[in-house]
């Protein structure tokens, strides 16, 4: 892969990236599609991270199709699909990790130790193996990208970061390989955590600046039907994702919740106008 990226670099193409874990829906197909907008070659990689998973999280079980998931990026017409074997990307004696501090301090970073050292090592490693122009990453996974963004700026990494809009099902459900997990009945109880986003984003437009209260709101909502477990609705600084009081620059309202045994996640930018 290293000696193609320098081939099609030589070649003065340009790459675009999409690093993804598979089971691809319409969210991950999105990317591929800017991806193909912005450059001459598309890169798609398919690797379930075990660095990023704790011990008690679903990395076994994690969702895994590789054939349904190169036939749908093949109707993308993606270039190349990359997809390493675990120990091609952490062979014996691996010893090397990338940490992004005070922004995993934060949200998901708080229940999921070392998760997000995992993100930026294997996001890093794949820089280094498809060395793209363009990486685009999804806002589903805000703390995610805005780790990402900042590992790029504090690494002097050439490359351009390209944040996507969450992709949603028709109900407003943030689209998820995870969701597959849910029964039918758990993805109308998974609908409270866009259910309940939406009324706090009605209640800042009409010019609620008091944290507290739309977390409230929110919670009130998320709570309103039996078997969602909330973990945390942070409304939080966009750029720091530091938990704020008062809403007075672009902010994040993120929520993760447990609709049985699924953890699910989803964000809303909260700003001016
Ligand atoms: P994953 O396979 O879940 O690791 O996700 C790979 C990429 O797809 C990440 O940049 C995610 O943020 C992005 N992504 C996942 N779900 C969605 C969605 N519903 N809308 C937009 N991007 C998404």
């Amino acid at each position: 892969m290293q000696q193609t990226a320098d081939d099609l670099r030589k070649e003065g193409k340009r790459i675009g990236f999409v690093p993804t874990m598979g089971y691809l829906h319409e969210g991950h197909l999105a990317l591929v599609r800017k991806a193909r907008e912005l450059s001459d070659i598309v890169v798609v990689s398919i690797f379930v991270n075990p660095t990023q998973f704790g011990p008690n999280e679903d990395f076994s079980k994690y969702p895994r199709d590789l054939e349904r998931d190169q036939n749908l990026l093949e109707q993308e017409k993606t270039d190349i699909i990359f997809f390493p074997e675990k120990n091609e990307m952490y062979p014996e004696r691996y010893f090397t990790f990338v940490q992004v501090r005070e922004l995993e301090d934060h949200l998901c970073g708080l229940s999921r130790k070392g998760h997000f050292i995992g993100v930026a090592t294997i996001v890093a490693k794949l820089f280094n193996i498809v060395k793209p122009h363009y990486a685009v990453f999804g806002r589903k996974d805000y703390q995610q990208l805005t780790i990402i963004e900042r590992m790029v700026r504090d690494l002097n990494m050439d490359i351009e970061i390209v944040p996507f809009p969450t992709v949603r099902e028709e109900n407003g459900l943030a689209m998820s390989s995870r969701n597959t997990y849910l029964s039918p009945e758990e993805r109308e109880r998974g609908l409270l955590i866009y259910t309940s986003m939406k009324k706090a984003e009605e209640l800042f437009k009409s010019g609620e600046r008091d944290a507290a209260v739309l977390k409230k709101e929110a919670e009130r909502i998320l709570s309103s039907g039996s078997g969602v477990d909330i973990e945390y609705v942070s409304i939080s600084d966009a750029e720091t994702l530091t938990e704020l009081v008062r809403i007075q620059k672009k902010a994040v309202l993120a929520i993760a919740c447990r609709v049985g045994k699924t953890r699910l996640i989803d964000n809303t930018i909260l700003t001016e106008a």
